[in-house]
C-alpha cells in the first residue's frame, strides 16, 4: 500500500493557483522530494497534506485512509517548519515534549520518549537550553526531534536545511537519511534546492506553477528530464535549436545550425520529426584534439575559464556564435584559446518546450 496518495489534489488563493490539480502516489519509506523554484505552489502542497489548508478539490489518503476532511491534528503526519516554529521561552526537552502532553502519556511515558528522540538526533547535551542558545543546526535537530517524538507515519519537511551553512547542511543531509532508514518512515521534503532534492530522494516531483511536471528517480530527472524547463532547472544545460529530419525514417538526422548535423538512433523515443530542443549537459562536452577524438566536434574559442576546485567551467563561443558550457576536470586549462569540443550522440538530449 502507499503511504501518501493525492487526486486531483487544487488549491486557490483568489486569483492565484497554488495548487493545480495535482495528482501524486508515494511510497513507503520513501525520501520523497517535492522540487520547484520560489512560488511555484510547494509549501501550499505540504500544507494540505498536514491538513493546515483545505484543499478546494481532490482527496488525500495516507495508508489507505481517506484523510481529505480529517484535522491536522488527526492525521498521522508532523511537519517540520522553514524556520523551525519552536517556542523560545521552552528549553530544548520542553520543546520536544510539548506535543505529547495531550496524548494521555504518563510524565514517565514522555520522559522517556522525549530522551530517545533527543538520542536519536544527537541533541541530549542541550537538553536544558532555549532556542536563542542553540547554533542553527542544533536548533533543526529540536525540530526534527519534536516531529519525530510523536512518531508520525509522514514527516513533511518545508526546506529544513535552507537556513544551514554549506557544511551543515551536508552534515544534516546524512543525518536525514540515516534518520529515515533507521525509522522506517515515510519524508516528504520540500525544497527549492536541486543539490539537497539530487543527492536525499528515492523520488522527486518537479513543480513548476501548481503543477507537478515531472516525477522520477533523481537519475532519470536529470538525465531524462521531459521538457526544457526541468532539464535547466535540474543543473547547468546547454540548448540549442535544432531539427529532426526524417527523409529516411529508418534513418533519421539532427540538424542544429550551431553542432552540425549527424544521423540518430530511429528507437530513441524522442525522434519526432521536426523543430526540437537539443541539451547537452556541460560534462558531456569535452575538449577535443582532433575530429576522431569524438562522434561530433565543432571548433570554438575559450573565453573564460572559472576554477571551481575540483573542476573548472569553460564558457566557450562555438565559431558558429554560441556559447556554451563546458566542464573540464584535467589538466588546467588557459583562456583565450582555440579549441574543438566533442561529445558523444547519445548524450545529446532531444527535448521538447511542451510537454508531452
Ligand atoms: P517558497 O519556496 O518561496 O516558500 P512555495 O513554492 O512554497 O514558495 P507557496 O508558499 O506554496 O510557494 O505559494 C504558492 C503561491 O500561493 C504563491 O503565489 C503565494 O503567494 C500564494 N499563497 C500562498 N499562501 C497564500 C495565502 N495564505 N494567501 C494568499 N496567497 C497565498
Amino acid at each position: 500500500m502507499s503511504a501518501l496518495v493525492l487526486t486531483a489534489l487544487s488549491k486557490r488563493f483568489g486569483t492565484t493557483c497554488a495548487v493545480d490539480d495535482i495528482t501524486l502516489t508515494i511510497p513507503q519509506n520513501a525520501f520523497f522530494s517535492i522540487l520547484g523554484p520560489s512560488g511555484c505552489g510547494k509549501s501550499t502542497l505540504l500544507r494540505l497534506i498536514a491538513g493546515l489548508e483545505r484543499p478546494d478539490k481532490g482527496t488525500i489518503t495516507i495508508d489507505g485512509q481517506d484523510m481529505t476532511h480529517v484535522p491536522a491534528y488527526r492525521r498521522p503526519t508532523n511537519m517540520i517548519f522553514q524556520d523551525y516554529a519552536l517556542f523560545p521561552h521552552l528549553s530544548v526537552a520542553d520543546n520536544i515534549a510539548y506535543g505529547l502532553h495531550n496524548d494521555n502519556l504518563s510524565r514517565t511515558q514522555i520522559n522517556q520518549r522525549v530522551t530517545d528522540a533527543m538520542a536519536l538526533v544527537r541533541i541530549e547535551p542541550y537538553r536544558a537550553r532555549r532556542p536563542h542558545q542553540l547554533s542553527g543546526g542544533q536548533r533543526q535537530r529540536t525540530a526534527l526531534a519534536r516531529a519525530l517524538v510523536k512518531r508520525p507515519k509522514i514527516l513533511l519537511l518545508d526546506e529544513p536545511l535552507s537556513a544551514l551553512d554549506r557544511q551543515l547542511r551536508e552534515i544534516m543531509r546524512e543525518e536525514l537519511v540515516r534518520l529515515k532508514d533507521h525509522l522506517g518512515i515515510t519524508f516528504v521534503f520540500v525544497t527549492h534546492d536541486q543539490d539537497d532534492a539530487l543527492c536525499l530522494s528515492d523520488h522527486i516531483a518537479v513543480m513548476f506553477d501548481g503543477q507537478c511536471k515531472q516525477t522520477a528517480t533523481p537519475q532519470e530527472l536529470y538525465h531524462r528530464p521531459r521538457n526544457i524547463e526541468i532539464a535547466t532547472f535540474m543543473g547547468k544545460m546547454n540548448t540549442f535549436k535544432a531539427q529532426v529530419i526524417d527523409d529516411d525514417p529508418h534513418n533519421p538526422r539532427l540538424d542544429c545550425d550551431q553542432l552540425g548535423s549527424w544521423h540518430i538512433d530511429p528507437t530513441r523515443a524522442d525522434t519526432t520529426p521536426g523543430d526540437c530542443m537539443i541539451g547537452l549537459r556541460p560534462e558531456s562536452l569535452r575538449l577535443c584534439r582532433s575530429h576522431d577524438d569524438a562522434d561530433i566536434t565543432t571548433p570554438g574559442h575559450i573565453e573564460r575559464v572559472s576554477f571551481l576546485g575540483d573542476r573548472s567551467l569553460i564558457h566557450a563561443r562555438l565559431s558558429r556564435g554560441a556559447s556554451i558550457l563546458v566542464s573540464h576536470t584535467h589538466p588546467a586549462i588557459e583562456g583565450q584559446q582555440e579549441v574543438l569540443v566533442g561529445f558523444s550522440r547519445e548524450d545529446v538530449l532531444i527535448l521538447n518546450n511542451e510537454d508531452p
